[in-house]
């Protein structure tokens, strides 16, 4: 979790970062908490990748996500939909 009170609160409040957060990919690096690795959770990650190369760079895909996030919350982020949306089952 963000160390930065006002990156915290907004890390929960958006439900973005929390107890139950098990996968994070930052361009073409994944990282699934041990003993978290599935399919479903790679193919999802796999996704984001997939997001990170159609943005072009982290920096405008993260401009694109984290707004999403802060506007629609974690669960109705477009970009999180799209990446459920490809998750294989
Ligand atoms: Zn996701």
């Amino acid at each position: 979790m963000p160390e930065d009170p006002i990156l915290y609160q907004a890390a929960v409040a958006t439900g973005m970062l929390g107890p139950n957060m098990v996968g994070l990919t930052l361009g073409h690096g994944i990282y699934i908490c041990h003993g978290h690795c599935t399919l479903r959770l790679i193919s999802h990650e796999l996704r984001h990748v997939y997001q990170y190369e159609q943005a072009g760079s982290i920096t405008a895909f993260l401009g694109v996500y984290l707004e999403q996030i802060v506007t629609s919350g974690y669960q109705n982020a477009p970009l999180e939909i799209d990446a459920r949306n490809h998750e294989a089952r």
